[in-house]
């Protein structure tokens, strides 16, 4: 069975351990491949992306980590970018001359206030999601719901990357605070609609076990009737573990294998020796 994992963060960004400790934990585990994703920089100040001065660190410890095992596994180099309407996008120039691997697209953070230029994550303290829910969107979750697919709908109209990062994200705080049912008629018409633009895309959709592994969910991005759905719409599908750690390289792999498989799903879209393409589920 191949093994694969191109969402990985490091110490560079938030994630814990260095770049050469997440190959060693791949090569243990006979992986065939590893990929690093570390956040994008942004142009405000947080506490969770890579600094643009790491940037170039960034890239070339993973150069040189690389050399050092290109006979054992495959490294490859890519960021996890944001779309923030107006601010920065996968496809932006000084994005797209790093020349990388590739390029792991994601919706993080959604406006704090109508043509402000301030933003509140999703996933990120609970105050702040909270503040997003109650006061911007004044509790509603199909609003938040609404503008979260809306800003990713528009992030792959533009396009530029190659994975969409944990398509329902905003399902994290879901287990805590119950303010998303997701057989509610606007949600799916929500997913209906991401899904038809994703399919169009081309882009791959990641099965992404990160909020299992910090015990916020029990199942993976996505949930399992949105698979089943891009499944049946012929999406190309990847497992990911979005690790922080490096012994959460593979996180809940095989409960996630089983899940994808019952969803319908027979094969992943990988990248190896440089080409992406497709290996069995299982
Ligand atoms: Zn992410
Ligand atoms: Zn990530």
């Amino acid at each position: 069975m191949i093994t694969t994992n191109y969402h990985t963060h490091n110490s560079l960004c938030d994630g814990k351990g260095e770049i050469e400790e997440y190959i060693e934990a791949a090569v243990n585990k006979e992986f065939s491949a590893i990929g690093f994703s570390s956040h994008a920089p942004l142009p405000y100040a947080n506490e969770w992306t890579l600094n643009s001065e790491k940037l170039e660190e960034y890239l070339a410890r993973i150069r040189t980590a690389k050399a050092a095992c290109s006979d054992r596994i495959e490294v490859y180099t890519g960021l996890e970018v944001d779309f923030l309407p107006g601010v920065l996008h996968p496809r932006d120039k000084h994005i797209t001359d790093l020349q990388l691997d590739y390029i792991i697209g994601s919706v993080h953070s959604l406006p704090a206030a109508p043509g402000r230029n301030t933003w509140l994550a999703v996933d990120g303290p609970d105050e702040e999601f909270l503040t997003l829910l109650n006061d911007v969107h004044k509790g509603s979750i199909a609003s938040l719901g609404a503008e979260y697919y809306h800003q990713i709908r528009e992030m792959l109209r533009i396009g530029g990357f190659n994975i969409l990062g944990h398509i329902d994200l905003i399902k994290k705080k879901n287990m805590k605070y119950a303010y998303l049912d997701e057989s509610e008629p606007w949600y799916r018409n929500q997913i209906d609609r991401t899904l038809a633009v994703l399919k169009e895309s081309g882009v791959i959709l990641e099965i992404n076990t990160g909020g299992m592994a910090r015990g916020a969910t029990h199942e993976p991005y996505p949930s399992p009737w949105i698979l089943t759905l891009a499944a049946q719409a012929g999406i190309p599908i990847q497992l990911n573990a979005d690790a922080h750690e490096p012994g959460n390289i593979d996180f809940a792999y095989p409960q996630a294998r089983a899940m994808a498989a019952e969803c319908g799903v027979t094969e992943f879209t990988v990248l190896l020796k440089g080409k992406w393409q497709k290996i069995k589920v299982t």
